[in-house]
C-alpha cells in the first residue's frame, strides 16, 4: 500500500467515527491495519448454558425468559436484567448503564444470541455487558463462528463497530500491503508474507490455534516478530562487518613482554582467565579493532586480564584509556595497576573530574605527549579536552553503567580506532547479550580464583531475625566488617531516608564499641566516597546503606551481607550485593531477610539464591521474571524497543534472525541486487527513525 487512504473512506467510517478513531492516532487505512488486537475470543463454538463456568468467555443462545427493566441494584444504580433459557439452563445478562434502547432489543419468547465473560453470582450464571449478537448474525462471518479479534479499547467505538471497521479495512487493505522481505527470507524464517499475516492477526483463518494466537506463535505473528528482530540483528550485523574494515593499531605480544608478565603475576591466573587473555591479545594484534565484551562474575578476576592487555600495549608504544564508573573503583584500579607494575618504566596517571585545575592541565599535556602511558579514570577520560597521542587500547570496566555513546565517544579519542574491551559483571543472559552486545565478541570468565569459599546464603524469615542478628555479633566479635543494604521506598525518599536512619541509629546503639557508617541517596558523591574510604580502612566496621553498595569495590575484611526486605529486589541485583563479601579468606554470609504477607512466595522466589551462586542461572531466572527492562544497561543501550517481541519468549527467532542477518550480509552486503530494494528502503526508513549512534 504506497498511499495511505484516510480512515473516513473506509466503509461505516464517517466525520464523527473518523474523529474519534484519530484520538488513538488511526487517522488512515493503514494505521487501522496496525491498530492490532490486544487479545482474541474463541468464538467458534455456541455453547450449551448448562455448560458454562465461571471466567470462561463464550457465544451462548437462548430465549428470552424475562425482561426487567431498570430495577435499582445493590449500589442503588439501575439495572437492566435479561434472563435467558436453553433448555439446559438459565443465564442472566446484566447491564449497570440503563438505556431505553437496549430494552427494545429484548421480546420474551425471541431468541437471542449474547456473548461475555461468565461470572457465578448468588447460585446463577451471568454475564455483565455481554455483546448482544442477534439471530440474523448467527452465522455472521465478524462476530460469530470464528476466532474474534479483541481490540484495544476506543473511547465511543463499542467493540462490535471497532471490529467492524478493522473488518472492512483487512478485506480492502491487507491484499496491497507490500511486502519488503524476499522469499527466500520469508522461508528461511519460516513466516507468511505480510499480506497473509495482517489479515490472520485480524480475523485468524478458521483452522487457526487459538492457544497459538495467545502464546504469540501464530505464524502471522511470528511473521512481525521476524521482522522486528532481525532489524536489530542486521544493524548489529553491519556494525561488526563495519569495525572489520575499519583499520586499528595492531598491538602484537612478544615473549619479552609475556616473560616479563607472568614473572610479575602475584598468583597464577584460572583456566578461564588464560583462555579470555589469549583471546584477547589474539584479537589485539589483528589490524581491525578489538570490540569484546569480557563478562565475569563479581570477583572472578577481571581486573589484572585488563593490565594484561594495557601492558602489551604499553609494550607496543600505545597507550591505554581504562574508564570505570566511580572514583572509589578508579583508585582501586590504579592502586592495583602501581603494585602489579612496580619497577617498571610504565607511567600510569590517574584522571578524575576532582583534581585541580592546574594538575588536569598538566595531566592532559603528558596524555597528549604520549608521555602518560595507561590513563586511569572516570568519564573525566572522554571529556573534551582529553587528546591522546596513540591510543591503542580502551577498557570500560562496569560496561552498564556507560551507554553505547560513550563507548562511541572513546572510540573517537584516537586517530585509528582503539581495540576496546568492556567488562561487567553483570551476567547477561545469552539472548539478552545477543541484541544488546551483539556487535560485541564474547569472552568469558566463568571460573572463580580457588580459595574462595562460596558465600553461605540464607533466607531469614520474620521468625528468625534474631538468629540473623547473632551472625552479625559473631562477625563483628571475630574482626569482621558487615554490610546492611535497606532497599529504596520508590514512594519517598523520605521514607527512605527515616528507615535508614532509623536502623542505623539501632545500629549505633547495639554496637557502641565500633564505627558504624550511613551511606544514602542524599549523601553528595564526596561524603559518600568518604564514608566507603573508612569501611575499607575499618574506621566504620558496620554500614548501612541505601543506595546499592558501589559496584566492584573490594573490601576483603567483609564478610556479612545482610539486605532488609530482600524482597524487593531482583535476583541479578542480589547476587552482585552478594559478590561484595566472600572476597577474603574467611566464610562469608549473605542474608536476606523477608517481611511482610507476601514473606512466604518470596521466600520460594529467592531461594534460588540459597541453591546457587551461578550468577547466569540467576540472570536467566530473573530474565523470565522480570522481562529484560530491569536489566542494566538495557535502557541506554539504542536498541529500539520491543513492540511485538519478547526475548525470553522469542528466542528461537532471535537466534533464527541473527543467522539469517548474516546470511543477507554474505550475500548481498550492500542491499543491491534487485530482489533486495524493497527491503533496501524499508531498513533506510527505519534507520531513519533512530537516534545515530557510532
Ligand atoms: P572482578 O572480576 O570482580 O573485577 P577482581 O579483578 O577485583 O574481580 O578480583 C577479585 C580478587 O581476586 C582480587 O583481590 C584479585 O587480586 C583476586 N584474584 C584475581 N585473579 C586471581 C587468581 N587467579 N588467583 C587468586 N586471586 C585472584
Ligand atoms: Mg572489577
Amino acid at each position: 500500500m504506497t498511499e495511505a487512504p484516510s480512515i473516513q473512506y473506509v466503509k461505516g467510517v464517517g466525520p464523527k467515527l473518523a474523529e474519534k478513531l484519530a484520538v488513538r492516532g488511526i487517522r488512515t487505512a493503514k494505521d487501522a491495519l496496525f491498530f492490532f488486537p490486544k487479545g482474541y475470543e474463541d468464538r467458534r463454538h455456541i455453547l450449551p448454558l448448562r455448560a458454562l463456568k465461571a471466567g470462561m468467555t463464550a457465544p451462548v443462545k437462548g430465549t428470552v425468559v424475562g425482561v426487567h427493566g431498570g430495577h435499582r441494584g445493590f449500589g442503588g444504580q439501575r439495572v437492566f436484567e435479561v434472563v435467558i433459557s436453553d433448555g439446559t439452563g438459565r443465564l442472566s445478562a446484566k447491564w449497570f448503564h440503563f438505556h431505553p434502547s437496549l430494552a427494545e432489543r429484548f421480546k420474551v419468547g425471541e431468541t437471542v444470541v449474547l456473548c461475555g465473560p461468565v461470572r457465578f453470582f448468588q447460585f446463577q450464571n451471568e454475564m455483565h455487558h455481554p455483546e448482544i449478537l442477534g439471530t440474523a448474525e448467527e452465522h455472521d462471518p465478524i462476530h460469530l463462528g470464528r476466532i474474534v479479534p479483541v481490540y484495544p479499547e476506543v473511547e465511543g467505538v463499542p467493540p462490535r463497530v471497532m471490529r467492524r471497521i478493522q473488518w472492512e479495512v483487512v478485506h480492502r487493505y491487507a491484499p496491497s500491503v507490500k511486502e519488503f522481505f524476499p522469499r527466500w527470507m520469508l522461508e528461511s524464517a519460516g513466516v507468511p508474507p505480510i499480506q497473509e499475516s495482517l489479515s490472520a492477526l485480524h480475523f485468524p483463518p478458521s483452522g487457526a490455534d487459538a492457544s497459538m494466537l495467545l502464546s504469540f506463535s501464530s505464524p502471522a505473528q511470528q511473521r512481525l516478530i521476524f521482522g522486528e528482530l532481525f532489524y536489530i540483528q542486521w544493524s548489529l550485523a553491519k556494525r561488526r562487518a563495519g569495525a572489520m574494515t575499519e583499520a586499528a593499531i595492531p598491538l602484537h605480544w612478544d615473549k619479552e613482554i609475556v616473560d616479563e608478565i607472568k614473572r610479575r603475576l602475584p598468583f597464577s591466573l584460572t583456566g578461564a582467565q588464560r583462555r579470555v587473555v589469549n583471546e584477547i591479545l589474539k584479537d589485539m594484534s589483528h589490524p581491525h579493532p578489538m570490540h569484546r565484551l569480557l563478562q565475569g562474575d563479581v570477583g572472578s578476576g577481571k581486573t589484572i586480564v585488563a593490565w594484561i592487555a594495557a601492558l602489551v600495549a604499553w609494550k607496543k608504544g600505545a597507550q591505554t584509556a581504562l574508564m570505570a564508573p566511580t572514583e572509589i573503583l578508579v583508585e582501586q584500579h590504579y592502586r592495583r595497576f602501581l603494585s602489579l607494575s612496580e619497577g617498571l618504566p610504565v607511567r600510569i596517571v590517574l584522571l578524575t573530574s576532582s583534581l585541580s585545575a592546574a594538575r588536569r592541565k598538566k595531566l592532559r599535556a603528558e596524555i597528549r605527549e604520549g608521555e602518560a602511558h595507561i590513563v586511569i579514570g572516570t568519564h573525566a577520560i572522554i571529556q573534551e579536552g582529553v587528546d591522546f597521542q596513540r591510543l591503542g587500547l580502551g577498557v570500560v570496566d562496569e560496561q552498564h553503567r556507560f551507554g553505547v555513546l560513550q563507548r562511541a565517544t572513546l572510540r573517537g579519542k584516537a586517530a585509528t580506532a582503539p581495540h576496546l574491551l568492556v567488562m561487567t559483571a553483570t551476567p547477561i543472559p545469552r539472548t539478552l547479550a545477543m541484541t544488546l552486545y551483539g556487535d560485541l565478541d564474547v569472552s568469558v570468565i566463568d571460573e572463580m580464583p580457588p580459595g574462595r569459599t562460596a558465600v553461605e546464603t540464607k533466607v531469614v524469615r520474620e521468625g528468625e531475625r534474631k538468629a540473623a542478628w547473632e551472625r552479625v555479633r559473631r562477625e563483628i566479635a571475630g574482626g569482621g566488617r558487615v554490610y546492611i543494604v535497606l532497599p529504596l521506598v520508590e514512594e519517598s525518599e523520605k521514607l527512605t531516608l527515616r528507615d535508614a536512619t532509623r536502623t542505623a541509629d539501632r545500629v549505633r546503639e547495639a554496637f557502641p564499641e565500633i564505627g558504624v557508617g550511613l551511606l544514602h541517596g542524599r549523601m553528595k558523591a564526596e561524603e559518600k566516597e568518604s564514608v566507603m574510604r573508612r569501611f575499607q580502612s575499618g574506621g566504620i566496621r558496620i554500614l548501612v546503606s541505601t543506595t546499592v553498595v558501589e559496584v566492584g569495590i573490594d573490601v576483603p575484611e567483609a564478610t556479612v551481607m545482610m539486605i532488609e526486605h530482600a524482597e524487593r529486589f531482583g535476583l541479578s541485583q542480589l547476587h552482585q550485593l552478594r559478590g561484595r563479601v566472600g572476597r577474603g579468606s574467611r566464610p562469608s554470609f549473605c542474608l536476606l531477610l523477608v517481611e511482610g504477607l507476601q514473606g512466604e512466595d518470596a521466600a520460594a522466589r529467592l531461594s534460588v539464591m540459597e541453591r546457587t551462586t551461578d550468577g547466569f542461572k540467576i540472570a536467566e531466572e530473573d530474565l523470565k521474571i522480570r522481562g529484560p527492562g530491569d536489566f542494566a544497561g538495557v535502557r541506554q543501550s539504542g536498541i529500539p524497543d520491543l513492540v511485538f517481541s519478547d526475548i525470553v519468549r522469542d528466542a528461537r527467532m532471535l537466534y533464527r534472525s541473527r543467522e539469517i542477518a548474516s546470511d543477507l550480509l554474505a550475500r548481498d552486503p550492500g542491499l543491491s541486487h534487485p530482489e533486495h530494494a524493497d527491503l533496501s528502503r524499508w531498513i533506510a526508513s527505519k534507520d531513519a527513525a533512530l537516534p545515530t549512534i557510532a
